[in-house]
């Protein structure tokens, strides 16, 4: 990070600046003082639960909106040098449905309990999307659950739907940060902001630091050259599309949507 960004932190027409960069459609170098060299890459697996008896769980997400959402999380989290790629996205029946309405309101279990037992894991992120429970979302012990439904009130520079910042809000939550009723704060109840404070950046990069399955962007682009030499190219490929989710126009990143795409072909 650059020294100066203490200083910078404190200026509010910054905080605007850098949450354009960090939200704004135009891919850089860098953002908010991090290149290429210190991202961290973290694997998310997107859980699309459905239910044939209980429109209440049953998601209308599919696919494309998965991407969007993504891409959308991944500029907020930029801002703290943080990348998370689609590890694997499920669309599965819910597992256990029974008593869901009574129950949601009072008893986060009745959430847990809807995971698939086949498609849970301690070393990836989990989201899961279902129609309608009390918040908007929720992160229980690292785990984390977002509506479709979910609606926010509006802020200035904030995101522009709700789906992505709800999922953003609950990651930060699953990387250690607390509230924070800053009207902009991604860590703000209920609002569409998406910024995060040097503080909050610090919290959450030293927690994504701590998993051993998070990996450095150096790293993977280390390893998925290796594997090209070596003509193992789906196992290459693997690691490019990884890359493809940082958010940067940079070297690494042209030449892994570059391979990735080739690989494609
Ligand atoms: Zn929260």
């Amino acid at each position: 990070m650059k020294p100066c960004m203490a200083k910078r932190a404190m200026c509010a027409a910054w905080c605007v600046m850098a949450m354009l960069t960090a939200l704004g459609a135009t891919a850089q170098e860098s953002t908010n003082g991090f290149a290429f060299a210190d991202f961290l890459l973290a694997p998310l697996r997107v859980h699309l639960l459905t239910a044939t008896n209980e429109p209440g769980i049953h998601t209308t997400l599919n696919s494309n909106d998965v991407t969007r959402i993504l891409s959308k999380v991944n500029r907020v989290w930029a801002q703290a040098g943080i990348t998370f790629y689609l590890e694997s996205l499920r669309t599965e029946p819910a597992a256990n449905t029974e008593g869901f309405r009574e129950n949601v309101k009072t008893n986060n279990d009745a959430l847990l309990r809807l995971r698939p037992e086949s498609s849970r894991d301690t070393n990836v992120f989990h989201v899961y999307y279902l129609k309608q429970f009390g918040p908007n979302g929720i992160c229980i012990r690292g785990i984390n659950f977002v509506k479709d439904t979910a609606s926010l009130r509006p802020v200035e520079g904030g995101l522009d739907e709700p789906l992505p910042r709800v999922t953003s809000h609950e990651l930060g939550h699953a990387l250690t940060l607390p509230h924070r009723q800053h009207i902009t704060n991604l860590l703000a109840s209920g609002m569409s902001g998406g910024w995060l404070n040097e503080s909050e950046i610090n919290q959450a990069r030293a927690a994504a630091r701590k998993k051993s399955w998070v990996q450095t962007a150096p790293g993977v682009l280390q390893m998925a050259d290796e594997l090209q030499r070596a003509n193992k190219t789906a196992d290459a490929g693997a690691l490019w599309q990884r890359i493809t989710h940082v958010p940067l126009d940079s070297d690494p990143t042209r030449l892994a949507r570059r391979r990735a795409e080739e690989l494609a072909r």
